[in-house]
């Protein structure tokens, strides 16, 4: 097999085809502090692109709560087990992904959901961990009572699992923009890629016999629109942009800006090697060893500085930004308390305060002789 640079892992690793990035790679950024589990994502996806015949039990976006909610059941668990013990050191990954440990008769190691593990898309939802007595208030951080909500997509990897395994090479990546898509003229049905994709984002259709999966909503993307996932996103906890190359950064990008320069923005499971370009806000809450695990050995660094963002305008105006217009942002500046979004030509998008302002109203109207608020 090829030897490919994975920079998420901070090393090269094995690959079915040589490393091929696109002009652009299209990126999210999600801050899971601030999603409240609405569903809102995942029923605008749903309406927009799954609601025909075959497609009933797919989800391509969405929401599940950690540690006990999967969807499909338990797939985040099965992952972990098939690559055991990993670790990281000097950022890094030391074990094993879904690539080299796939034994010689297969392309990636993965495991094919039955139709019940598709069944109980909000399985888990709200469960906490750990324990407390009844009516505790529970003030430190992390919580001894934890969980938190995820909400995921097709990740449009780098190094797709489910491209490397289709044996039709019926699934391609974009060059123009990095989207990842099954064709389905050529898909046979075979099913590889559900096998393969380590977080379970490609579903197969019973009717139409094909595989299906996120299409990145590439008509929005190709006008220079945020997904529909994004755009709808009550919380506002998303941004949809391009993420610069490797040995790249550009500054003025707010993707590039949360992932790179200050790294607060992490990829999900990096050991699975795939390279998958939704990056997560880690939560502040949770157990660090968990999240370690999850987001890789830059948990504790981007908490500690996501922590202070109310003191940092850059980060505090990527987060008015936030949800701000559904144009992509692909250059933004914060200036006299103003953050600002910019398209492809530097043509200004929107201007958001840093802070909302305040006016206190006087209580008592001496004119009038009366009071201005509901004292009842
Ligand atoms: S998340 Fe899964 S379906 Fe999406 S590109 Fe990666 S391997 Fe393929
Ligand atoms: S719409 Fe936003 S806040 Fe609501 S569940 Fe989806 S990601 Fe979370």
């Amino acid at each position: 097999m090829p030897d490919v640079f994975n920079w998420q892992i901070g090393r090269n690793m094995a690959y079915e085809y040589e490393a091929n990035r696109p002009q652009r790679q299209v990126a999210w950024v999600f801050d899971t502090n601030k999603c409240i589990a609405c569903q809102t994502c995942t029923i605008s996806c749903k309406q927009t692109w799954t609601w025909g015949q075959g497609q009933e039990y797919m989800l391509w976006n969405n929401v599940e709560t950690k540690p006990y909610g999967f969807f499909p059941t338990g797939w985040d668990v099965r992952l972990l087990q098939m690559l055991g013990p990993g670790g990281w050191k000097d950022g890094i990954y030391q074990g094993k992904t879904v690539f080299e440990s796939a034994t010689s008769d297969e392309r990636v190691k993965g495991w094919q959901p039955e139709s019940e593990h598709w069944a109980y898309p909000n399985v888990g939802e709200d469960e906490p961990a750990g324990a407390t007595d009844r009516g505790t208030y529970v003030p430190s951080i992390p919580h001894d009572v934890w969980f938190f909500y995820l909400a995921r997509i097709c990740n449009h990897c780098t190094y797709p699992a489910c491209l490397a395994a289709c044996p039709r090479q019926a699934i391609y990546k974009r060059p123009e923009d990095g989207i990842v898509l099954v064709d389905q003229a050529r898909c046979r049905g075979y099913q590889e890629c559900v096998t393969a994709c380590p977080y379970k984002k490609v579903m197969f259709n019973n009717v139409s016999g094909t595989s299906e999966k996120c299409i990145g909503c590439y008509p929005k993307i190709e006008q220079g629109e945020q997904t529909q996932c994004v755009t709808s996103c009550i919380g506002r906890i998303r941004f949809a942009g391009f993420i610069s190359a490797p040995g790249k950064v550009d500054e003025k990008n707010p993707i590039d800006y949360l992932v790179k320069v200050r790294k607060v923005a992490l990829p999900l499971y990096p050991q699975s090697g795939t390279e998958p370009n939704v990056y997560y806000i880690p939560p502040i809450h949770a157990p660090l060893p968990f999240l370690r695990q999850m987001f890789g050995d830059g948990v504790d660094a981007a908490i500690e500085t996501y922590k202070k963002t109310k003191d940092d305008p850059s980060l505090l105006g990527l987060q008015m930004l936030m949800g701000a217009t559904p144009k992509i942002i692909h250059q933004f500046k914060v200036e006299k308390e103003t953050a600002y979004g910019y398209d492809a030509d530097g043509k200004e998008l929107v201007n958001v305060p840093l802070r909302e302002p305040t006016f206190i109203r006087k209580y008592f109207d001496d004119a009038n002789n009366v009071y201005l608020h509901n004292i009842t």
